[in-house]
This record gives structure tokens, sequence and C-alpha cells, in this order.
């Protein structure tokens, strides 16, 4: 196993992620699971976390670009692969040849699709835009026209037809919009032999049902994260996957008076125990996180002065042993909780979590492997 040499890492459950895959699939057994593991998985490693959600039942991976697809082809995966954004053309022969779905997106971009020489068949999800304005087709002739074009190409298999949802964790109002919209522009589509329909995200899956969709789309849930849970309440329990650990490397105690950190923007206003944690804004524990609290011993300590690339102070109640773990995400401390005391979403909290933290996968309570992206 690969050792690592700092004293700040993240931890990730593995049996919370295939937990989570069987959560999923109990309420929503008939439909294909497509598990999101862009950006590395959310910050949770990408590889390690579909090999377990395949495992546990997850159908389809989607990710964001061709070459995160082609890393989980490597890896040895051979599930069907959805690339949800935008693949350039003259890289489709190559999404062909390891076989990776694309997002056909726009009109302009079908059109020279369906002239490519291709010498393997491509597949492909058509993508509505049924109100995000994000990627995707809008107008329901232009839906019409580029569906049966691809219909007619011999090179080309329609294996999905998706659109997504803007509001699926504040507005329901403009979700059942979005939902009758995408009804409204596939309607007159014959969909017979297309697998895939899909729309779901996590907010979606977790408050709506859908007869006539076959696939979700689960991102956030699989990491066992609501994405709003006064929004949205649900009534089984998801795990979350990852924590955040570091120890504390030094210990001191200050004067009345004395400043810490770089501006010096933090005075002791009594004489005060000051812990630094080998943790800063180049690991993604960004310099929002100052004023907010990490927990040591049980206790909540605060994050005082500015937090510096690669270390920050917390002020401490009473000295503590060198070595002392820090919790900054995880019991006491939920991502959810951080993301809002900075005004951000768990989403953002986790993907930022750069690849100079190693990350400890666990399994049946054990340590199966330690992966150091940075130094690989
Ligand atoms: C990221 C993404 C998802 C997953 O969303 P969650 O909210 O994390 O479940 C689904 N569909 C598309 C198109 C995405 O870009």
């Amino acid at each position: 196993m690969q050792e690592f040499y700092r004293d700040t890492w993240a931890e990730i459950d593995l049996d919370a992620i295939a937990y989570n895959v069987k959560q999923i699939k109990r309420i929503h057994p008939t439909k294909s699971l497509f598990v999101v593991v862009k950006a590395n998985g959310y910050g949770h490693g990408d590889v390690e976390v579909s090999k377990v959600a395949i495992e546990a039942g997850a159908n389809c991976l989607a990710v964001s670009g061709l070459d995160e697809a082609l890393r989980l082809r490597q890896s040895g995966i051979e599930v069907p692969i959805l690339v949800l954004g935008m693949t350039r053309l003259k890289d489709v022969p190559l999404a062909a040849r390891h076989n990776i779905s694309l997002t056909a997106h726009d009109k302009m971009w079908i059109n020279q699709l369906v002239q490519l020489p291709l010498k393997e068949k491509i597949k492909v999800h058509l993508k509505v835009d049924s109100g995000m304005h994000r990627l995707g087709l809008m107008d329901s002739d232009q839906v019409k026209e580029c569906y049966e074009d691809l219909c007619r190409a011999s090179m080309v298999e329609i294996e999905g037809i998706f659109t997504h949802m803007a509001t699926a964790d504040c507005d329901s109002e403009y979700l059942d919009y979005q939902i009758r919209q995408f009804r409204h522009l596939i309607k007159e589509l014959d969909l017979t032999g297309v697998k895939y329909v899909h729309l779901e995200n996590t907010a979606t899956l977790l408050q709506k049902e859908f007869q006539f969709d076959h696939g979700i789309r689960l991102g956030l849930g699989l990491y066992g994260i609501n994405p709003d849970e006064d929004f949205i309440p649900i009534s089984f329990d998801l795990k979350p996957a990852l924590k955040l650990f570091s120890n504390v490397v030094q210990v001191k105690k200050i004067k009345k008076g004395d400043k810490v950190g770089y501006g010096a923007t933090y005075e002791a206003s009594e004489d005060e125990w000051i812990g630094v944690v080998p943790i800063g804004y180049a690991d993604g524990w960004i310099r929002l996180h100052q004023g907010r609290n990490v927990i040591v011993n049980g206790v909540e300590c605060e994050i005082v002065g500015r937090v510096c690339m690669d270390q920050m102070m917390i002020r401490l109640p009473n000295p503590i042993p060198m070595g002392t773990v820090v919790t900054l995400i995880g019991e006491g401390m939920p991502v959810e909780r951080v993301a809002r005391e900075i005004g951000t979403i768990s989403y953002e909290i986790l993907c930022l979590i750069s690849d100079r933290v190693p990350r400890v996968y666990k399994k049946d309570g054990k340590i199966i492997a330690v992966k150091k992206m940075r130094f690989e």
C-alpha cells in the first residue's frame, strides 16, 4: 500500500458509496442508474468510486469530458460511460473506439457528426434543453429534425435522450415546468429502441416519481449528500462518504494582544493556546474558512488569522499533544454546514479538495488503498 508523508488526508468510506447506491436502487428498482463521477468523483476518486458503485448495482457511469471517460476505460471499467459535456468532433472516432457514449447537444454539431467517415459506430444521447439553457436543443422542430438525422445515420446509434433540471433543489414550480417542457419536446419522437430516457439528477429523484423515464443520474446522492435538506426532506438515509482530517503539528501559548498569521488579522483577546494545522488553500481549504470552526477532541475550535497556502492556525481551549486529530469535514462538521457557512454548496467544497491531499479508502472498516494523485 502507498504511504503518505503528511498530516492531512481525506478518508473515503467505500461502504457508504455502496450503501447509497443500494438505497437509490431500492426506491427506483426498475430504472438504470447512471452514477455521476465527473471531477474525479466529486473529489472522492473516480475509479475507486465507480468500481464500488458498479459492484453495488450501478449500471452506467457519467462524466463531464472525454479525458475522464478514457481514464475509466483504461482502469478496466466496461459498463456504458456517457460524456455529459460537449465533445469535439475530431475526437469522436476516439470515443467510438473506446465505446464511450457522447452527448449530441447542438444542431450544427449533429449535422457534422452524421457526415463523419466513422469506422466504428458512435453511441449518442440527444440532449434536450427544457429550460436550463445550458447544453441542448430547445425547439421542438429542431429536436425532431436532429433526432431523425441521427436515426438515419448508419454509424450512429441513439442510445439515449435526456434533459437536465435547473431548480430541483429550490423551485418545484420551475421543475414541473421543465418536466412538462421535456415531455412536449420529445412527444413526437418514436423512442422505441432508445434505451435510456433520463432527466433525474439527485434532487429530482429524491422528490419525484415518474413512469416515463428509464434512467437516473445520481451525483451528489451517491456521495451521501442531500442537495438541500430543508427543501428535500427524505424518509431514508444516505451516508456521507468523505471525511477530511488533519493533525495539529505545533501548539503554542500566545499572550493577550499577540497577533496570528499573514496580515496579523487576528489579535488574541487574552492569553491563548494556538494550534498549527497543516492544511491550506493549496489543498482546497480556501481563505474563506477563516473564522469558521473545526473539531478537536469533540470541541469546536475557531480558525484564527488568515488561512495560508499550506497551513492554518486554530484557537484551542487548552494545550493538546502534537498529532491530535482535527476534523474539518466529518462527524460534528458535515460538508453541508461547511458549505453553508462560506456561502457555497457541498459540491464546491468537495471538488475543491485538491490532488495534494491523499485519499485513504476504507472498506469493511479497514484501509484498503491510499491514493496520492498529485504524486503519481
Ligand atoms: C453533474 C450532473 C448530474 C448530477 O447532478 P447531482 O445534482 O450531483 O445529482 C446530472 N446530470 C448532469 C447533466 C450533470 O451535469
